[in-house]
């Protein structure tokens, strides 16, 4: 059966010490926590990946990722960080594609599906955005936009690999406008995401990944976009930021 995740992408916020305090925080409230089998996953900036495993592995109630990673492995390539560095640091995840790195630094769907593969050689699972700006959306384009984005970055893995991925669809005009996809319009895309894997890769494959919802996910909203059926929890921007808000989005099952 598929996993519920809720992960959170803390995007290029908070000081160190302020980092260091949000980790503790939010170990401490998932502690006192029954959580329903859900996976918690933590994405800070490169540079707390290190806390954050430290405090991953001594309090034991979330995972860590990273929110981007090189298409390379290794090299002249200033400023970037590896697969290989991200597993040497612990990390077990990476989200990727996210609709800011596609527009500020110009990724395609190609790139994209080259930092995967890269991922997947690492032994790290790919947290994958998809989704559409709202024009997109009001001509009606908004499935075909995420069938490219998954046939030109996902569907050329084999099976097993493909196993390992965990996708996000965040429409792009939900992102951080505190207007959320409605539940209805968010069981509409995962099903249809969960047809098109259903389609390429089987019935079994589709019924196991996880599907997650971004865009203005918050305590007030995630009951009710977590109740349905191909909603396996969300991926979470401007609320991971508060522990509360993050602990109870992920009490929301
Ligand atoms: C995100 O950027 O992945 C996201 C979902 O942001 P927010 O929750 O702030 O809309």
């Amino acid at each position: 059966m598929r996993k519920k995740i809720v992960a959170g992408n803390w995007k290029m916020n908070k000081t160190f010490e302020q980092a260091e305090d949000l980790l503790y925080d939010i170990s401490e409230l998932l502690n006192g926590e029954k959580l329903n089998e859900a996976e918690i996953i933590v994405c800070p900036p490169s540079l707390y990946l290190e806390v954050a495993t430290d405090v991953a592995s001594e309090e034991k109630c979330f995972h860590v990722g990273a929110q981007n990673v090189s298409n390379f492995e290794f090299g002249a390539y200033t400023g970037e960080i590896s697969a290989p560095m991200l597993k040497s640091m612990d990390v077990d995840y990476c989200i990727v594609g996210h609709s800011e790195r596609r527009k500020y630094f110009n990724e395609t769907n190609q790139m994209i599906a080259g930092k995967i593969d890269m991922l997947l050689k690492n032994n790290l699972s790919p947290i994958f955005c998809c989704g559409e700006v709202l024009a997109e959306r009001k001509a009606g384009n908004h499935f075909n936009i995420v069938k490219k984005q998954l046939e030109e970055s996902l569907f050329n893995l084999d099976a097993h690999n493909f196993g390992k991925i965990i996708i996000a669809y965040e429409p792009i005009w939900a992102i951080g406008t505190g207007v959320n996809a409605s539940p209805e319009q968010s069981q509409e895309m995962h099903a249809f995401i969960r047809s098109l894997i259903e389609k390429k890769y089987g019935k079994e494959k589709a019924e196991n990944t996880s599907i997650l919802y971004g865009g203005s996910c918050k305590p007030s909203n995630a009951h009710e976009l977590f109740a349905n059926p191909d909603v396996d929890g969300g991926l979470i921007g401007g609320a991971s930021l508060k522990a509360k808000d993050f602990v109870d989005i992920a009490l929301s099952f």
